[in-house]
């Protein structure tokens, strides 16, 4: 069954209807999914609702966000961390697409920090970068020492030359649902990414796949994702399940836990 590696029911538009999008996993043959933090406040919430629907939940501060960060915080997800169902820091990274977001310096900041609380408690990381995939590897290059768990880039979206300059940090891969928009073009990116590196997403309650675009994204809608995954790789979708499945178990290893 499929994992949605990358969910925001802690999001207020799915949280209410959290309970129902649960309940509808196995009749859309969802396994489970892992609720993304993106600040302390959500981060908090993805525990506790991971906690209660038996998920799994990553902790950490989104770009956007990253003022929030500092020691009280940074203890604040340690304690999180305790939960059983947290199985890696996440979202953080690096977004320079909107004018108004933090200043480079003060995001490149945060991420180092959160990816040496990652190394300190033993968890991969989930990387969220929009036009920064340069000054992200850079970052990457500088950390390297505190990298000893795994890196997924969450909705990869850059190209296929900047999944050979990834691999060399044996990134991990995650695919939503804009390689399923008519303009996406990116056939030769998901052939590009090695297989035993490729995991899916919804990115809910953003990034719908087509042709639910304009619609609110819920994990059910993963299937299409994997649908265009194995369309382009001329692949069994059941394959294309059961690769991801075991990838987003190798990467983030706390799932064992409870399944
Ligand atoms: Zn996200």
């Amino acid at each position: 069954m499929i994992i949605d590696s990358h969910a925001h029911l802690n999001d207020e538009r799915l949280y209410e209807k959290t309970g129902d999008i649960i309940a509808g996993f196995e009749a859309n043959n969802i396994e489970s999914c892992i609720i993304a933090g993106f600040n302390l406040k959500s981060s908090d919430l993805g525990v506790k609702i991971a906690e209660k629907y038996n998920q799994y939940a990553l902790i950490g501060t989104h770009p956007e966000d990253c003022e929030e960060i500092n020691d009280v915080v940074l203890e604040k997800y340690k304690k999180l961390a305790q939960s059983k169902v947290v199985v890696g820091v996440g979202e953080i990274g690096l977004d320079y697409y909107y004018e108004d977001n933090p200043a480079k310096e003060k995001q490149i900041t945060a991420f180092e920090k959160q990816i040496k609380l990652a190394d300190e408690l033993e968890l991969p990381i989930a990387l969220h970068v929009r036009d920064a995939y340069g000054d992200c590897l850079d970052t990457l290059k500088r950390m390297h020492a505190y990298l000893n768990n795994g890196i997924l880039l969450h909705c990869y979206s850059s190209s296929v030359e900047m999944v050979d300059r990834f691999n060399e940090f044996d990134c991990y891969y995650a695919l939503g649902g804009a390689i399923t928009f008519k303009n996406a073009k990116k056939d030769e990116v998901i052939k590009k990414i090695p297989l035993d590196r490729l995991l899916v997403e919804t990115d809910c309650p953003y990034l719908t796949p087509h042709p639910y675009r304009g619609e609110m994204n819920e994990p059910k809608f993963i299937n299409l994702t994997i649908d265009k995954i194995a369309s382009v790789l001329e692949k069994d979708r059941e394959e294309i399940i059961d690769i991801t499945n075991k990838n987003t178990k190798r990467l983030f290893k706390k799932i064992r836990w409870i399944t």
